[in-house]
């Protein structure tokens, strides 16, 4: 058929859109009612004729499934759906229906103060639809960013910012920061709601940001599916020359959980590494000395029995002597590796204390479980063939940490112990 650049007119537009666009509702804000002008494709079923604002609001920015109803409440601290539009105004929505994703492109235009017209286009690139919807952040709150908002300390007013394609206009929202902030604590992790309060609270942000300077601070928040992630909350100040009466705050929520998450496994690898003896693998002196600090305050704290016990290879010197350091080295890793394998099957820890000493602290295990272990470990080695050092015994020192013990005399009864084993003729258990 097509079309004549000459003769296309608006009235040919709009015949156009209106016969394309694939929702067009009119919004009465205020009585909180709409109604669709048209609907077409995965609308018809989506949204009914007629229906409440909020509701509509409410399934349009959240991306459902069944268990959502406690998140979409949540949520609502977070994204003004009782705000009002004074621009027009945009984003993109991703709707699951029917396990299918969609694209949606929204916007909405404000007739007046109450009255909007909102046009709704699903996006028909399938392939970016994949991509867009199979992206981390369906599973966070719709659209890239998190949320943002003015806060006016002064006025106690919040307001959000929705930065989007064809508008940056205000929406307009009426929660006073003060109620804001204890609405939204129900979504910080349990254990980060302290830090929360504190962090958020008016006297601290006007007290510790001043003009012009940012704050942040990351804390776990639940997502859209109820999941919490890591977020970096922001706090920036605006400039002014009136700090007296003046504290307006842009506040931001970043997902940071990717990196997040990245960043603490590295630091559990290295802190790991830093725990580690690199000859044998357990762990080293310092780890295991902090193993024993904590030993005994398990002990003064609770019921539990907590006993240690020192090994020392016997006349070890003689190994170095006889076949050289490096056969020494490699008897040092076996002897390690057969206290490693013994003590994975009960709840002890091993490390090294230094040269051919190692010090294993065994949780609930009283002195008589420890010498049973211990007893059980002299064996073992004493009946391994330790290759070129051929057969290689050690001596063990054991005490049972009583409630009244600190390090050093809890420390001091093992090691006598050891020295009364190597006085009693080593490869034996004091
Ligand atoms: P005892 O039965 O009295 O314990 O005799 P011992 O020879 O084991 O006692 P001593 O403490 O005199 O000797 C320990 C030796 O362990 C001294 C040192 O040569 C050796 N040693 C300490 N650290 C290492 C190490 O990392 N590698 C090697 N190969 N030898 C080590
Ligand atoms: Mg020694
Ligand atoms: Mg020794």
């Amino acid at each position: 058929m097509g079309y004549d650049i000459e003769r296309f007119s608006l009235e040919d537009a709009k015949e156009f859109i209106s016969g394309n666009v694939d929702a067009l509702l009119f919004v009465d804000a205020k009585a909180d009612t709409f109604k669709a002008l048209a609907r077409r494709g995965m609308f018809t079923d989506f949204i009914e004729e007629n229906g409440n604002y909020h509701e509509l609001i409410e399934k349009l920015w959240f991306h459902f499934n069944d268990t959502m109803d406690k998140i979409t409440e949540d949520y609502q601290v977070f994204i003004p759906t009782f705000g009002e539009f004074s621009g027009k105004y945009s984003r993109r929505l991703k709707i699951i229906e029917n396990e299918t994703p969609h694209a949606i492109q929204m916007t909405i235009y404000p007739l007046d103060e109450n009255y909007y017209l909102i046009l709704l286009d699903e996006m028909d690139n399938s392939e970016y639809i994949k991509d867009f919807m199979t992206s981390e952040k369906v599973n966070t709150i719709q659209n890239t960013y998190l949320f943002s908002m003015y806060i006016d300390l002064f006025k106690d007013s919040t307001s959000s910012i929705s930065i989007t394609e064809i508008s940056d206009e205000t929406v307009h929202s009426s929660i006073k920061y003060s109620e804001w902030r204890y609405m939204i604590v129900n979504m910080i992790w349990p254990d980060d709601q302290e830090l929360f309060m504190e962090r958020t609270d008016p006297e601290y942000l006007k007290k510790n940001i001043m003009p012009g300077r940012t704050a942040s601070f990351d804390c776990l928040m639940q997502n859209l599916e109820g999941k919490y992630i890591w977020v970096k909350l922001i706090f920036s100040r605006a400039e002014t020359s009136n700090s007296e009466e003046d504290f307006r705050f842009v506040f931001m929520v970043q997902d940071i959980h990717e990196n997040s998450v990245q960043l603490m496994s590295t630091l559990k690898k290295y802190e790991e590494l830093a725990s580690k003896d690199t000859l044998t693998d357990v762990f080293n002196h310092g780890r295991i000395e902090t193993e024993i600090y904590n030993a005994i305050e398990i002990v003064t704290r609770t019921d539990r029995a907590v006993s240690m016990m020192m090994f020392d290879i016997d006349y070890f010197k003689n190994v170095n002597d006889k076949y050289g350091h490096a056969v020494g080295d490699m008897t040092l890793k076996h002897f390690a590796y057969l206290l490693k394998e013994y003590f994975k099957s009960v709840n002890a820890v091993i490390g090294r204390w230094g040269g051919e000493e190692f010090v294993a602290v065994c949780y609930d295990a009283d002195i008589n479980k420890a010498a049973k272990y211990a007893e059980e470990i002299r064996n073992k080695v004493s009946g391994e063939d330790f290759k070129v050092a051929g057969n290689v015994t050690c001596s063990i020192g054991l005490t049972q940490i009583s409630k009244e013990d600190n390090f050093n005399q809890a420390f001091d009864h093992m090691d006598k112990a050891l020295y009364q084993a190597k006085s009693d003729g080593r490869n034996c258990v004091r």
